[in-house]
């Protein structure tokens, strides 16, 4: 075993680890990114970069990058179980993971962030009542690496927030996700122009209620080549765990049975294995800070379950913990109030109160939007207020 001191460790080099590794390099900080897997890799993931993202990655100085790797979404088609239609203009990227992290990863090794790839934490180094390190194992070979600061950016199944013992009981309410590559979907050429003006459509259907399908242009060729995500989220009530067959037997009930899923999908072939993964959407108001420990992205379940951009919530955090970190490197404070108190103060983070909040509007959310009459309800009236507006336009 050895021993090295960084300033910031950072467990997780996806979106949350890798853009605040960013940020903090940016910023002259000591930062060591450390990630289980080599990139790119693949992730259960719609693709969808919504504006908030990019501008994070725009403030990195790689918005060329992504541009260039994306799909511009400008439009989402809304389908109810009845067959109610609504297009609804609606900004964002596709975006192919793969391709986004492995952006994000370059772009902080790029700002001078040292990235250590095929390298996983074990667990977490403590001396008195603070955390100061890491353990990894990497090649087969165990070592220790001191810090000042962790950053646990490892994903919905933490094991920071775990070790901290930051994470409480699984909520008894779950959602849980698949998605996987299609190519050859028909998308509407009357709707999607070309590469810069494509459409999704999110589809909200009895047999994956609640909760809904998407498909969404993403990489190469997007709606030309009908290259696209296609995915699913199901909220899981019960604290029931349901395995891959029930969330894939689910797909294929909607497929057989909605006449919009056979005229989009009904020619194409699926071209990457289904994965699958859960939505970290606010699941408690957890504490996000420990001594010497920082919570971001997934690992501290700061996702807002109205909108479900995962991502958005990742920069958001991460952003908010490198300022804090740097705080406390400038001011050589590491204690859980010190941490918790900048991160909390910082503006685009969110207070446990607000959190509370938030938790109410998932309940919200469970009674309307993933029940399929209230969806019916409001596609028709978006449906009516578009037409209207149409109307109006043309007088
Ligand atoms: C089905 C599905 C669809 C989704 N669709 C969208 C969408 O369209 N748009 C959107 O904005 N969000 C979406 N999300 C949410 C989004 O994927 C997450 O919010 C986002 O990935 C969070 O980023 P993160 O960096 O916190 O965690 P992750 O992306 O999970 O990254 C965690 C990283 O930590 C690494 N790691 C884990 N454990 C260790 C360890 N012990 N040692 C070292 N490394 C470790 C992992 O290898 C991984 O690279 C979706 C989620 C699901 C499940």
């Amino acid at each position: 075993m050895n021993s090295i001191e960084r300033d910031v460790i950072i467990i997780g080099a996806g979106p949350a680890g890798s853009i605040c590794a960013s940020y903090l390099a940016k910023a002259g900080v000591d930062v060591l990114l450390l990630d289980k897997d080599y990139f790119p890799r693949d992730k259960a993931c719609g693709d969808m970069i919504t504006e908030n993202v990019a501008n994070h990655v725009a403030k990195l100085e790689a918005a060329d990058k992504l541009d260039k790797m994306s799909v511009f979404v400008n439009q989402m088609l809304f389908v109810s179980n009845s067959g109610n239609e609504a297009l609804i203009p609606f900004e964002c990227y596709g975006t192919r993971r793969r391709d986004f992290d492995k952006l994000m990863v370059e772009t902080a090794i790029s700002w001078g962030a040292e990235f250590r790839p095929g390298c996983r934490v074990t667990g977490l180094i403590r001396e008195r009542g603070s955390i100061c390190g890491v353990t990894v194992t990497s090649g087969g070979i165990e070592s220790e690496i001191r810090c000042k600061i962790v950053i646990g950016a490892d994903g919905a199944f933490s094991l920071a927030a775990k070790e901290a013992g930051l994470m409480k009981e699984a909520p008894a309410s779950m959602s849980i996700g698949m998605s996987a590559y299609f190519e050859g979907a028909r998308f509407d050429r009357n709707i999607a122009i070309g590469q810069y003006s494509a459409y999704g459509a999110v589809f909200f259907d009895e047999h994956v209620s609640p909760g809904y399908i998407w498909v969404l242009p993403s990489g190469d060729g997007g709606v030309l080549r009908g290259h696209c995500n296609v995915g699913m989220i199901v909220d899981y009530a019960d604290g029931s765990r349901p395995g891959h067959e029930d969330l894939e037997q689910r797909f294929r009930q909607w497929m057989a049975s909605s006449t919009r899923a056979a005229s989009l999908l009904g020619d194409a072939k699926q071209i990457s294995p289904w994965r699958r993964g859960k939505l970290t959407y606010l699941t408690q108001d957890m504490e996000k800070t420990a001594n010497g420990l920082i919570l971001i992205g997934d690992a501290a379940a700061v996702m807002q379950p109205l909108r479900g951009d995962g991502l958005s919530a990742a920069a958001d955090s991460a952003r908010a913990a490198a300022d804090t970190a740097w705080e406390a490197l400038k001011d050589k404070d590491f204690s859980a109030e010190f941490l918790a108190k900048t991160y909390r103060g910082n503006p685009i983070h969110m207070d446990p109160a607000a959190l509370r909040d938030r938790l109410k509007h998932r309940r919200l959310i469970r009674e309307t939007l993933f029940d399929p009459a209230s969806v019916d309800r409001a596609i028709e009236n978006i449906r009516k207020d578009l037409s209207i507006g149409q109307e109006l336009l043309r007088d």
